[in-house]
């Protein structure tokens, strides 16, 4: 048999336990292997604002490089940056690779540039070898058994998975691993275009194309690289790295009663230090916890402790909800983190806000292709939504601890994305969507644009008339005002009576608290020290408003492709 010389290639599963894709590079039994990471202009070109969900991942290659010495003291996580369309033919010739492995990845994208980079292997005469290894089935294997169809239901879900097979148990981590080869770099490097797809725009910051090296704490790609990336140091206190995760698992699952009778719908999205779920999501984005080492950890647990929860409300539920959306993403395509051209997402002629009033022109290209209502107003709405300063302190809360942490719990989730869009603003779920993937530590396009959709009734969920009061909804977990007073502390020192309605305080006990209600926190308007915002809309007389035009959007069932959509006489609103 010829020699095996693995170039294993790490995306999306910085971890060493519970890897098909390792395993099938172990089972080579290559005489070297070459762990490697890529940083692709793609994404860091793409990435908009915050450094928190880079420094995480500088934290799972750091993490990862530390385990693979461990294994091997020879071997190192080897990060190159260039794009790996053009940096891995070259690596292929100059390190004689004979093996390209990694794990599987659906997203549009990833799809794409991987079938384009085995391609070039074949070219080179190198093998790929591909597993499935970020969910809990294999995405494409579900749709398959779906009638080739999304999995648009939780059932549907279950149905398809159960034609696929059990969910397979989890692998160990590898006890050793082969020593790496020479690494020369010697080659030329492109040097990456500046902007790799036309359509998108270019984030600032220099990017530094040329820089290769080795992660870890005595190699070049130390966290200080953050701003050599060009990103702004992170804020976030949740760090990555799957010694981490472990860690994190083992304390959920010693937690017998917590891990076996979870109830999503009975958690605090209030909770802060500890939040009320797992906080375990960034680490499954990066793979640096697998999905079925936490399933079968529950469901072991599960299956011995009386009273325990059951799909959908139970931990394992939220597992299957994450593959709902993968496999319906698989199924769909590019499409699917969209309206336009997406057959199973509901049209609704959102506002499109176009201009603000200070002149500065958004939004008006961001969605192509379908009609919408021009609103400055709501363009205005739009900004206070995502500065955190909309009047409504508990939605302000969510949206400052999401702009500063990178994470809300899933019904402050809710809260958010219902209010800025059928409940509340009526502004477009693709312009929330873009706003949580410039801050969460855990996008994923699947899960994002699937739980947009779903929040702003588009597809999978449709009791559009079901709405979050930011209100009510706050109240009802968190009576005097715990989680506002954190993350909106103008507020802090006011009668837990007002705190969710500081316009309707007294003037005495404004004064009481040191604070004034004035201005909307934008622009000239800007906060002022002891200030906080005026409410920025009636929210019951806007709820009805919504409420009507979701009603009406609805009987129409009118989609972007209508003449009367063309031609601009769809009920504006
Ligand atoms: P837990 O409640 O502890 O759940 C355990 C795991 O299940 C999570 O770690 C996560 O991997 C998965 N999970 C839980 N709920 C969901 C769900 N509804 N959909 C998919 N997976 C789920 N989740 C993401 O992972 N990435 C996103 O980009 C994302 N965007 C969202 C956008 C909106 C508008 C909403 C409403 C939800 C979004 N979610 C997203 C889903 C969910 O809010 C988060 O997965 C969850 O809050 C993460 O916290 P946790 O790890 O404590 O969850």
């Amino acid at each position: 048999m010829k020699e095996a010389r693995v170039l294993y290639w790490f995306r999306t599963d910085l971890r060493l336990h519970d890897s098909p894709a390792l395993q099938a590079a172990l089972d080579l039994k290559p005489t070297v292997l070459y762990p490697i990471f890529t940083f692709d202009p793609h994404y860091v070109y793409h990435s908009k604002g915050s450094g928190n969900r880079w420094q995480f991942l500088l934290d799972c290659q750091n993490d990862l490089s530390e385990s693979i010495t461990k294994l091997n003291p020879k071997s190192k996580l080897f990060v190159l940056r260039e794009a790996p369309q053009t940096v891995l033919p070259k690596i292929f010739k100059a390190w004689r690779i004979t093996h390209l492995v990694f794990e599987r990845d659906t997203d549009s994208y990833a799809r794409e540039r991987d079938r384009v980079v085995s391609d070039l292997a074949r070219q080179a005469g190198v093998e790929t070898v591909t597993r499935y290894g970020r969910t809990l089935w294999d995405s494409d294997a579900v749709a398959a058994k779906n009638g080739g169809k999304p999995t648009m239901s939780m059932a549907q879900l279950q149905a398809a998975g159960k034609k696929v097979g059990e969910i397979p148990r989890p692998i160990p981590a590898p006890k050793s691993l082969p020593d790496p080869g020479e690494t020369p770099v010697d080659f030329e490097q492109e040097t990456p275009d500046a902007n790799p797809d036309l359509n998108a725009p270019v984030r600032e910051g220099e990017f530094k194309p040329y820089k290769t090296g080795i992660a870890g704490p005595n190699g070049d790609f130390a966290p200080e690289v953050l701003e050599d990336l060009g990103f702004a140091p992170a804020t976030t206190p949740h760090r990555g790295g799957e010694t981490r995760a472990l860690k994190m698992l083992d304390h959920i699952i010693a937690d017998e009663e917590y891990a076996a009778k979870f109830q999503k719908p009975k958690t605090s999205p209030a909770a802060f230090e500890p939040q009320s779920t797992t906080l375990l999501s960034p680490h499954h984005h990066f793979g640096s916890l697998s999905p079925r080492l936490f399933y079968w950890r529950v469901q072991d647990l599960v299956s011995r402790v009386k009273g325990a929860s059951s799909p959908p409300e139970s931990l394992t539920g939220q597992l299957l909800f994450r593959d709902m959306y993968f496999a319906a993403q698989a199924a769909i395509g590019p499409t699917f983190t969209q309206t336009y051209d997406n057959p199973y997402c509901r049209f609704i002629p959102w506002h499109l806000p176009s201009k603000v009033e200070s002149g500065t022109e958004t939004g008006t290209n961001a969605i192509s292709g379908e009609y919408h209502v021009d609103s400055p107003e709501a363009e205005r709405w739009f900004q206070r939504w995502k500065a955190g300063v909309t009047g409504f302190p508990w939605i302000d809360a969510l949206m400052r601890q999401l702009k500063h942490d990178g994470w809300i719990h899933h019904l402050g989730r809710h809260s958010v994305a219902c209010f800025l869009t059928r409940g509340g603003c009526y502004v477009h779920w693709e312009r929330g969507a873009d706003v949580f993937e410039e801050w969460l530590l855990d996008h994923e396009p699947a899960c994002n644009a699937g739980n947009w959709q779903w929040l702003s009734c588009t597809a999978f969920f449709s009791q559009y008339f079901r709405c979050y009061s930011p209100v009510a909804f706050g109240q009802k977990w968190d009576k005097e005002g715990a989680f506002v007073r954190r993350w909106v502390p103008e507020l802090k020192d006011l009668d837990a009576k007002y705190i969710y309605e500081p316009w309707k305080a007294p003037q005495s006990a404004l004064d009481k608290a040191g604070v004034r209600i004035e201005g909307n926190g934008l622009g000239s308007g800007k906060r002022e020290e002891g200030t906080y915002p005026e409410p920025m809309m009636d929210f019951n007389e806007r709820r009805k408003v919504c409420l009507d035009a979701m009603k009406t959007a609805y009987q129409v069932g009118i989609n972007g492709d209508d003449e009367r959509v063309k031609n601009g006489t769809w009920r504006e609103l």
